[in-house]
C-alpha cells in the first residue's frame, strides 16, 4: 500500500437490521418527498452520460442564492467536493489544519491526498482558537460549522478572522448550515480563499443518492471544476436534487421540527443524567452518566443506534445522538433508562 494511507481502517459501517438510527444525522421525516416525486416518473436516456459538470443543478443552486452557476462545485456528495479541494490545492506533503474534535473523514482527504494533518484544539466550550489554527501556516485548513460532533455553530468573526489572516484556502463545511441558519454562501465573492461546502445528505434527506456542493468564486470554483472527475454526478441524482432545490418548505418543515425537539430532547438527557452540550444543528452530543460503549451497545441490543465518541480525546464518555421526532425521542429516552438502570 501507498505509505501515506497504510494506516487506513475501514469507515463506519454498523450492521443495521431494523434498527431505528440515530446515529447518522439524516432528516428524520424521512426521503425528501419532492426527489422522490421526480424519481417515481423519471424517464431519461440512460445511454447518454450525464452533464459533465450538473449545470442543471448548478442553475437551480445559483437561483436559490442568488450567485452564478460558475461558483458551484457539484459532487457525489460533499465528501468528493472536499477530496476535490484537496486535490486542487495541495501539494504531496503540505500541512493542512483540521480542529479537534471534528469530522473524522477530514484526515482521510488529507492523508490521502499525501498531506499531514495539523490538529488545532477547539477551545474548552468547543469554539475556534483562531491563534491556535494560524499558528501552523498551512497550506489549508478546514473547519465544520455547526461542527461535527459537538453541535454547535463557531462564531462567524472568528470565522471572518482566520479568512482574513490565512494564507490559503479556508474550507467551512457547512453541512448542517439549514439547521443554524447561518452562512458564508453569499459571502464568497467577498474573499479569494473561501470553500463553503454544503451537502444534500441531511435536511435535503437525500443521503442515498450521493449529492454535495462546493461554493467559491468563480476563480476558485473553476479550478476546482478542472480537478473534479466529470460526470461523478449520475441523472437520477442531478435531476432528484433539482427537484429538492425547487421544494425548500419540505427544508423549512425540517428545520421546525429539529427546533420544536432540540430542547425537550436535551431535557429529557439531562434528567438522566446526561450532560447535553449546546446545539445549532440536528444532533446533539452528550456525556454519559454511565459507561459509553456500554450505553452504546445497550441501545443496539434494543433497536436504536447513536453514535460512540467516548473514546476520542476531547470527546470522553460522549455519545451523540440525531435529534428525532417527539415519538422516535420517547423511545430513544425510554430505552436508554432501561439502559442505564440496567448497568449501574
Ligand atoms: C454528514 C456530513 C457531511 C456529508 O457528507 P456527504 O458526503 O455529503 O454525505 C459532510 N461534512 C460533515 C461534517 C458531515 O457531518
Amino acid at each position: 500500500m501507498r505509505s501515506t494511507t497504510r494506516h487506513f481502517r475501514r469507515y463506519y459501517n454498523p450492521s443495521v437490521g431494523d434498527a431505528i438510527r440515530m446515529d447518522t444525522n439524516t432528516n428524520v421525516l424521512g426521503s425528501n418527498p419532492a426527489a422522490a416525486k421526480f424519481l417515481s416518473s423519471a424517464e431519461m436516456n440512460m445511454n447518454d452520460y450525464p452533464n459533465t459538470y450538473s449545470d442543471g443543478l448548478r442553475d437551480a443552486l445559483a437561483e436559490l442564492y442568488g450567485l452564478e452557476r460558475e461558483n458551484f462545485v457539484v459532487g457525489a456528495g460533499s465528501d468528493e467536493t472536499l477530496d476535490i479541494a484537496f486535490k486542487t490545492f495541495t501539494e504531496w506533503g503540505d500541512n493542512a489544519v483540521v480542529p479537534v474534535p471534528s469530522y473524522s473523514l477530514y484526515d482521510y482527504f488529507v492523508s490521502m491526498n499525501g498531506g499531514k494533518v495539523y490538529t488545532a484544539d477547539l477551545t474548552d466550550d468547543y469554539q475556534l482558537d483562531v491563534d491556535a489554527v494560524l499558528k501552523p501556516s498551512a497550506k489549508i485548513m478546514i473547519m465544520p460549522s455547526p461542527n461535527n460532533p459537538t453541535g454547535n455553530a463557531f462564531r462567524q468573526k472568528d470565522i471572518e478572522e482566520i479568512l482574513e489572516r490565512a494564507d490559503g484556502p479556508v474550507i467551512v463545511d457547512e453541512a448542517y448550515g439549514e439547521y443554524s441558519g447561518a452562512s458564508m454562501i453569499k459571502r464568497v465573492n467577498e474573499f479569494d480563499n473561501l470553500i463553503v461546502m454544503r451537502t444534500f445528505s441531511k435536511a435535503y434527506a437525500m443521503a442515498g443518492l450521493r449529492v454535495g456542493y462546493a461554493v467559491a468564486n468563480l476563480n476558485v470554483a473553476d479550478m476546482m471544476n478542472c480537478v473534479k472527475i466529470p460526470y461523478s454526478l449520475n441523472m437520477l441524482s442531478e435531476g432528484a436534487a433539482i427537484a429538492a432545490v425547487k421544494d425548500q418548505e419540505f427544508i423549512r418543515r425540517s428545520v421546525d421540527l429539529v427546533d420544536r425537539n432540540r430542547g425537550p430532547l436535551s431535557d429529557g438527557l439531562r434528567r438522566l443524567g446526561f450532560t447535553p452540550f449546546p446545539s445549532d444543528a440536528n444532533f446533539i452530543l452528550a456525556r454519559s452518566p454511565i459507561d459509553h460503549a456500554v450505553l452504546t451497545e445497550g441501545l443496539r441490543k434494543k433497536g436504536v443506534l447513536i453514535r460512540d465518541f467516548g473514546s476520542k480525546r476531547r470527546t470522553e464518555n460522549c455519545v451523540r445522538t440525531t435529534i428525532g421526532s417527539e415519538e422516535l425521542n420517547k423511545i430513544l429516552l425510554e430505552r436508554t433508562e432501561e439502559v442505564i438502570s440496567e448497568n449501574q
